[in-house]
């Protein structure tokens, strides 16, 4: 437990985001070496957002890296929804293709859900498929989303444990809440998931041994939300750009100061640094927590495809 003078311990994203890269990366070189194998990732990127084609440069690097076969295939934002569910019935089809990601937001006028829907499920490496969906949930085999899917790896790999312990989990969208808090079943936790409707939110959260913060607001997660000692886990990512709310959220930390001096801006999360360093047991930094490990699992999934389909 965190005393007023300790202050929680890091649980730290890029340490194991880099582990399980090097994992992956042996991985790779291993199918290639026993079945001739080099696993495929296909990319697909619709439109110019900003911040999807940098999302997609890093996972196009990091699998490269990983000794992947790397693809990014850029469609125009109006080429039409017919085109790209086309361009996917040609990556099902490709037997060098093991994992197919279509980097959402799509552009206005093209449906998520339908886009989703027809990838392969064998193939469906950000576990977002309805089908990928169920299995996880019955218990399957199968893909699972990789931002919960590395929070479990986090907690494993600093020996926290989960069997038996109350999880509680803010917000609960299909992309990380839901599946979070199915996750944390499965490893026995006793789950409650909280959402926007939720009543006596603070006093919740404050009876969890493990709390994952994934509501998409800045700094909602404050020292009255945590029980001494918990592990705290910030999925949250949002960008401050004042000099005086930076104060508030990290005090005088220098190392933040000079971020914001140098780049313009700092990354934040949904729980507010200075007051979970002092009351959690263990805490996520933000950057360098959950983010890293987004891509360390989609390369994860991505040779587990390739093993699987390997003759
Ligand atoms: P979302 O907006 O789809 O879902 C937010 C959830 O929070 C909803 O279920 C909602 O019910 C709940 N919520 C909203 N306001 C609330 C309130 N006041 N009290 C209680 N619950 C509330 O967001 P998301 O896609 O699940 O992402 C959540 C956050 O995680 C965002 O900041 C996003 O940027 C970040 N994110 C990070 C990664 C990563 O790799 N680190 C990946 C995905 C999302």
């Amino acid at each position: 437990m965190a005393s007023s003078t300790e202050q929680a311990r890091i649980l730290d994203g890029k340490l194991a985001a880099k582990q399980i890269r090097q994992e992956v990366t042996e991985g790779c070189a291993a199918l290639k070496q026993r079945n001739g194998v080099i696993p495929g990732l296909t990319v697909v990127l619709v439109g110019e957002d900003a911040a999807s084609q940098i999302y997609v440069r890093h996972k196009e690097r990091a699998a490269t890296k990983a000794g992947m076969r790397s693809t990014v295939l850029r469609l125009d934002a109006d080429c039409g929804e017919e085109k790209l569910l086309q361009t996917i019935d040609e990556l099902n089809a490709d037997p060098a293709v093991h994992g197919i990601l279509v980097q959402l937001p799509l552009p206005k006028g093209m449906d998520d859900r339908k886009v989703i829907e027809a990838i392969d499920p064998d193939k469906d490496v950000d576990g977002f498929h309805p089908e990928s969906a169920g299995r996880m949930t019955i218990g399957l085999p199968g893909f699972v989303p990789c931002t919960p899917a590395g929070v479990i790896e986090l907690l494993k790999r600093n020996e926290i444990e989960m069997s038996g312990k109350h999880a509680v989990v803010i917000g609960r969208s299909n992309i990380v809440g839901k599946p979070m808090a199915l996750l944390l079943l499965r490893e026995n936790c006793t789950v409650t998931i909280c959402h926007s409707r939720t009543q006596n939110l603070p006093e919740l959260c404050a009876q969890a041994d493990i709390l994952v913060a994934a509501v998409g607001r800045l700094a909602m997660v404050t020292g009255d939300f945590i029980k001494p000692g918990a592990a705290v886990i910030d999925v949250g990512i949002h960008r401050v750009e004042e000099e005086s709310q930076l104060r508030e959220l990290f005090g005088d930390d220098a190392k933040r100061l000079k971020t914001l001096a140098e780049k313009g801006s700092t990354v934040v999360g949904d729980v507010h640094p200075l007051e979970a360093a002092q009351k959690a047991g263990w805490l996520t930094p933000v950057p360098g927590g959950v983010g890293p490990l987004t891509i360390a699992m989609l390369l994860k999934n991505t040779l587990e495809s390739a093993e699987r389909t390997a003759p």
